[in-house]
């Protein structure tokens, strides 16, 4: 599952760092003959005890990077305090850090690293912390149920690592989260890794940091800045719809908000694309807020694919790492096609922008470009013959044209009691028997929960919601349409 790190630019040898004689001869051991440029970035901050934010993905040696500091500041003398408390989304990435700390720390005689996720007992995991342990490994939910029921004392908490944080707020641990950090002690360090920055991950780390490190890691071809290409192509009024289809088929994307001018446009595109079974839906300011609620759940947690929107429906919408963003018509001024196209290529990833000009739009286009300071790309499809909506699904399938996932409502939520660790564990547990992987965003609300799943899980999952239960209590439980 994990991948090679890539190589350091940095070239920083562990020994050159103020390790123990222990971690040096471990690493050593397991042949870890650099630092990976997260580890070179990370590892000497952390030591000194600053709080960082760092961007990371599984491969890059991060699990380390955030382990070896803990391991080194840890104290093993005297009763078994819990000094560093790890948070992860999924139970599977539990016992892999839990399973590298492990390793990392084989020669700290003594050391006790406990998993506090769900799959194991309670009462298997009550024994062990009685009898203390120094580091933990929980994923929110759990650690929420011992914290309620006092089992777990956080105050003697040096360090708090939220590892994928970003994967732990799309699986709505947002409170659970901040509940934990409310209870450890105030001058904790606090480290950060998550692969996207969204809004609410910059806002969590304002809150709960003191002026962290900010760590990066480019991508192998080394970009981190916004990368949107830019097109424009030139289609006839009559063109426009068949256009839109061929570079939907050409791009094949995964998620993308398609822009229109008017309403009924949003609305007309939407109802010709998903009647041809192409995942899209229209969102614009007739809707009820409840609809518009439902249409943005479905398109954040990936249950819908396109997002067509108007403007003034798109405002404070808060979807961003999209794929590509289509300008169906041509924004009215350079500021709105600039604050539309801000919502792909983010976080170094590429993104794509494209929009539809009429010929005699070229004007605007040149405005446009001087304005923005960008060159477009300008493009014409010269042959639309054999184009046709309705062989999008055929071709593409769950490639470009359906959606991943399939959005659950369950008639239950905040104001129930229900958690998303009670959903998460409802359908990985014995009883639904979903793999963690298949399981998308969790939205609670206060009456219900929104929680995508893998499309080709999503009957067996509906089955296991609606036959077993939730915290114990039934709930209902349909498919969103
Ligand atoms: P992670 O990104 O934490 O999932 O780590 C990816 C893999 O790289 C793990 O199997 C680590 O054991 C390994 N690893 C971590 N640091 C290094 C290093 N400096 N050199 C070589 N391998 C490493």
């Amino acid at each position: 599952m994990t991948a090679t790190p890539t190589s350091s630019a940095l070239s920083l040898e562990f020994s050159s760092l103020p390790f123990s004689a222990e971690i040096l001869e471990v690493v050593r051991e397991l042949g870890y003959e650099k630092l990976t440029p997260i580890q070179a970035q990370s590892i000497p901050k952390l030591l000194e005890g600053r709080d960082l934010i760092g961007q990371s993905k599984t491969g890059s040696g991060k699990t380390a990077a955030f382990s070896l500091p803990i391991l080194e500041n840890l104290d093993l003398r005297g009763r078994r305090q819990l000094q560093a408390l790890i948070l992860c989304p999924t139970r599977e990435l539990c016992t892999q850090v839990a399973r590298e700390i492990r390793k990392l720390g084989r020669r700290h005689a003594g050391l006790q690293v406990l998993i506090l996720a769900g799959g194991s007992p309670l009462f298997t995991q009550l024994g062990a912390l009685e009898k203390g342990v120094h580091i933990a490994v929980g994923t929110p939910g759990r650690i929420i149920d011992h914290l309620s029921r006092r089992t777990l004392d956080l105050r003697s908490v040096k360090t708090v690592v939220l590892d994928e944080a970003d994967r732990m707020l799309d699986m709505g641990f947002q409170e659970d989260m901040e509940h934990i950090l409310s209870q450890t002690p105030t001058n904790r360090q606090t480290v950060l890794f998550s692969a996207t920055f969204p809004r609410m991950i910059e806002a969590m780390s304002r809150a709960y940091q003191k002026s962290p490190v900010r760590v990066t890691i480019a991508d192998e071809a080394g970009e981190r800045a916004p990368q949107i290409q830019q097109y424009i192509y030139e289609a006839e009024l009559d063109d426009k719809f068949k256009t839109l289809v061929y570079l939907l088929k050409k791009n094949a994307t995964g998620s993308a908000i398609i822009f229109c001018n008017l309403k009924a446009t949003c609305a007309e595109l939407a109802r010709t694309l998903s009647n041809h079974g192409v995942s899209a839906e229209a969102i614009h300011g007739d809707l009820e807020q409840f609809e518009r609620d439902r249409v943005m759940a479905k398109f954040r947690n990936g249950s819908t694919r396109l997002l067509i929107a108007t403007d003034v429906a798109a405002r404070g919408i808060d979807v961003e790492n999209l794929d590509a963003v289509y300008n169906f018509d041509l924004p009215s001024t350079p500021d709105v096609y600039t604050h539309r196209i801000g919502r792909t290529g983010r976080a170094g990833k590429k993104g794509i922008a494209i929009s539809l000009v009429l010929p005699k739009q070229a004007a605007r286009v040149r405005d446009l470009e001087e304005q923005t300071g960008v060159t477009f790309i300008r493009e014409k499809v010269s042959n639309l013959e054999g184009v046709e909506v309705a062989l999008m699904t055929e071709e593409l399938g769950e490639a470009g044209a359906e959606a991943k996932m399939e959005t659950l409502h369950i008639s239950g939520g905040r104001k129930d009691k229900v958690r998303p660790g009670d959903i998460l564990g409802a359908l990985t547990g014995e009883a639904g028997g979903l793999a963690a992987k298949d399981v998308g965003k969790i939205e609670i609300h206060d009456r219900f929960a929104y929680v995508a799943v893998a499309k080709h899980v999503a009957r067996d999952a509906l089955q296991a919601l609606t036959d077993g239960k939730i915290k114990g209590r039934k709930f209902r439980i349909h498919l969103v349409q």
